[in-house]
């Protein structure tokens, strides 16, 4: 490596996702004059499009693949180099890519992204959904199957839910009701009778024809089937690619080979026990009747169903992509494998920043904050990032940003559109806490989480047009004892009532 030619820039940034191409713009608008290198495996870059401060904290906005003549032209000081980063050496400032080359820097921030945690890598029927490549392989494959097994709980499992028609899906999660993540079992009731109804009118929420709020039997299972006489709409390889975004499923067709609209299956409190091929189930006790032979892969649940499909999604969850970087270096890694950066984004390693799904933000969090690997704090601590770097060589002094005082996240569910604040789940607060709770079939669920008497979070489902005085009710904790109940009661308009 010695004998190489090294080529130094001012900062180097590896990964061309969101996290990265925020932390270049940023730290490129702050020294317009630094050489700034991004060093990205994949043959795109993210780039943030429409972006909209909704309030304070809340931010919407696309993500767009762009080709990465688009970040030269806007700031002619950044190089983009296409290759992966092989090993970073920590002590001589340097790292050395795929095709051979080596670049040493001042600064580095590694913003490599997360890969998914597959059920298993050797086996052609488990798939896993990172980027776009993942995904226009679910939709080959998808084509001819007529059923499919996804594994998890997590936003893409909902999503493959919801937006797969033609295929059988059954659904296996490991918790009590769906979308644990994100919300509550009564939530999760909103929103189940959703895959019920056909899937043609997007525009508006779907009614439902039925609500329960009833908690499945452990390893109980539902069944949702959306046909012709289902009630209508109301009025109303992976490594290399960046992780898709919000509305990664826009202009991919999830349509499977047969001919009826939605048909899931839910299995509750479940994991996958065991893999078989069709050859290994022939000679094992777990031939039935029911499963007996022609689906290519067989999978057995912890709740004793085995089940046969054409393909199974793993969908449960990522791990942070660390690996290239550990090596003969000394890099404090968080229980969940990132890399444990401070509030200045720096990892336990000099000059070396982290940002995106790759890191765990290690520093003392603010009460109603938590983090989550998602677009919009990929983005966040980019932008963080990039403007700590810059700082640094400048001699500034800068502090933990607002963004990460109060945890906000704006998404859409099964159509809906759904608002997440603060400690949503009531996570960290133990049983000192109240809930108040206000729901309208088909329309809106509204979940307020109170500790002490003061709003610590909301989930909002449906355009309830609450986030922005629920966010300023948690951010300036004032005491609701008072106002008890009547702070849902639909007559009321909390708006004026708190102005
Ligand atoms: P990534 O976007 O993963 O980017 C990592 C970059 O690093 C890539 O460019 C990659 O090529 C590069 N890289 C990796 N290793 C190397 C290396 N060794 N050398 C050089 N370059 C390297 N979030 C939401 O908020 N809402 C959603 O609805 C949502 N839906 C999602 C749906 C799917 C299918 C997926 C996969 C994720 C979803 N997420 C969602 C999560 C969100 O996409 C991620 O949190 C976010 O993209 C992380 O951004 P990042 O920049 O940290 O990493």
């Amino acid at each position: 490596m010695a004998d190489r030619k090294k080529k130094t820039f001012s900062f180097v940034i590896v990964g061309g996702g969101i996290a990265g191409v925020t932390c270049v713009e940023q730290l490129s608008s702050q020294i317009p004059s630094a050489d700034v290198a991004l060093i990205t495996a994949s043959p795109y870059i993210k780039t943030v499009t429409n972006y909209k401060q909704v309030s304070k904290t809340l931010e919407e906005f696309d993500v767009a693949e762009r080709p990465f003549s688009v970040l030269v032209e806007k700031f002619p000081n950044i190089t983009v180099i296409h290759s992966a980063v092989i090993s970073l050496h920590t002590q001589s400032h340097s790292l050395e890519t795929a095709d051979g080359r080596i670049f040493s820097y001042e600064k580095l921030c590694i913003c490599s992204g997360g890969r998914p945690k597959l059920l298993t890598w050797d086996n052609p029927y488990v798939l896993g959904i990172r980027d776009t490549d993942s995904a226009q392989e679910l939709q080959k494959q998808l084509s001819t199957a007529k059923r499919i097994i996804v594994v998890g709980n997590g936003g893409i499992a909902l999503e493959l839910a919801y937006e797969v028609e033609g295929c059988e899906v059954i659904w296996a999660v490991k918790d009590k009701a769906i979308g644990n993540t994100f919300f509550d079992a009564g939530a999760a009731q909103f929103l189940i009778p959703s895959l019920e109804v056909e899937k043609t009118i997007r525009a508006a929420p779907c009614k439902r024809p039925r609500y329960t709020t009833e908690d499945p039997e452990p390893g109980a299972s539902q069944t949702f089937t959306a046909d012709k006489n289902a009630q209508r709409h109301g009025s109303g390889p992976i490594e290399a690619g960046s992780a898709l975004g919000p509305d990664w499923h826009d202009g991919i067709v999830l349509r499977g080979a047969e001919q009826v609209s939605r048909r899931v299956s839910l299995e509750y409190q479940c994991e996958v026990e065991k893999i078989f091929t069709s050859a290994e189930l022939l000679n094992s006790p777990q031939q039935t009747p029911e499963n007996e032979g022609s689906w290519p892969i067989y999978i057995k649940l912890t709740n004793g169903k085995t089940f046969g499909c054409d393909f199974v999604v793993s969908a449960t969850g990522v791990v942070p992509n660390v690996e290239p970087f550990l090596h003969d270096n000394n890099f404090a890694l968080a229980d969940d494998g990132g890399l444990q950066v401070d509030d200045h984004m720096m990892t336990s390693e000099p000059d070396v920043y982290a940002a995106g799904d790759v890191c765990t933000a290690c520093w003392v969090h603010s009460a109603l904050w938590q983090q989550m690997r998602l677009w919009t704090q990929a983005r966040q601590m980019g932008w963080y990032a990039g403007r700590c770097m810059a700082a640094n060589v400048l001699s500034e002094s800068i502090e933990l940003d607002f963004c990460f005082e109060l945890f906000s996240h704006i998404t859409k569910f099964f159509n809906y559109k759904v608002v997440l604040l603060g400690k949503f789940n009531g996570q960290g607060l133990g049983p000192d806490h109240e809930l108040l709770l206000r729901c309208t079939k088909g329309q809106e669920y509204v979940k307020v989480v109170l500790s002490g008497g003061r709003m610590v979070g909301a989930v909002l489902i449906g355009e309830t047009d609450l986030e922005e005085t629920f966010e300023n009710l948690i951010l300036n904790q004032m005491d609701l004892t008072p106002y008890g109940e009547e702070l849902l009661n639909p007559n009321i308009d909390i708006e004026d009532y708190f102005d």
